[in-house]
């Protein structure tokens, strides 16, 4: 596989399908012993490679991945002690190692919000293979923020369709069409049937 352009090790190698009747795993921090674990018992949804700055990635990474599942499906099964939040005030609190750095899951307390009941993680920190791959990129355009140059733009939009990862500038339309579902409820303009 040819390419200038790096967007995530869990994707530049090419998508692993989702193992039929994978029913999750766990993730685990990157401490040489001692290590944070987070077990997961459900399959992940809306994996995707997201370009803005808040979301975890590995070092010398263009983009992260991340996940949704049920929060009821995560809980935290060794060293909880060495968790923090990275910012106690975001909407998702991101929930990090303070030895490695690395983050666990993200947890929305927000009852009102149009996500929570989901946790964010990304399935690169599991030993377990079968999680269901990145489906699309999600705040490509994001990138510049952390210092990637505006002009290589169309050369990352272009790899990103090789890999069959739709770049979008904001979430998916599935996404943004559930965030809106969930607002025009909360205002009364939609049924709730
Ligand atoms: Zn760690
Ligand atoms: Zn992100």
């Amino acid at each position: 596989m040819s390419s200038s352009v790096n967007i995530h090790p869990g994707v530049d190698g090419g998508l692993k399908p989702a193992a039929p009747g994978f029913s999750g795993g766990t993730l685990q921090c990157r401490c040489p012993g001692d290590k944070v674990t987070v077990t997961v018992k459900s399959q992940c949804f809306h994996n995707h490679v997201c370009g803005c700055t808040k979301c975890w990635k590995p070092a010398g990474s263009l983009f992260s991945q991340v996940a949704v599942v049920p929060r009821d499906s995560l809980s935290v099964t060794a060293h909880a002690e060495q968790l923090a939040p990275v910012d106690p005030s975001a909407v998702i609190k991101r929930y990090a190692c303070k030895a490695c750095g690395v983050h666990m899951y993200g947890r929305i307390d927000d009852t009102g919000h149009p996500f929570y009941g989901f946790d964010f993680i990304h399935t690169e920190l599991s030993p377990d293979s079968g999680w269901a791959p990145a489906e699309f990129a999600a705040f490509v355009s994001s990138v510049i923020e952390s210092g990637f140059k505006p002009e290589k733009m169309a050369a990352v939009r272009d790899r990103l369709k090789a890999l069959n990862l739709e770049p979008y500038d904001c979430l998916s339309p599935t996404l943004m069409d559930a965030i809106a579902t969930h607002s025009a409820k909360k205002k009364g303009v939609l049924g709730t049937a």
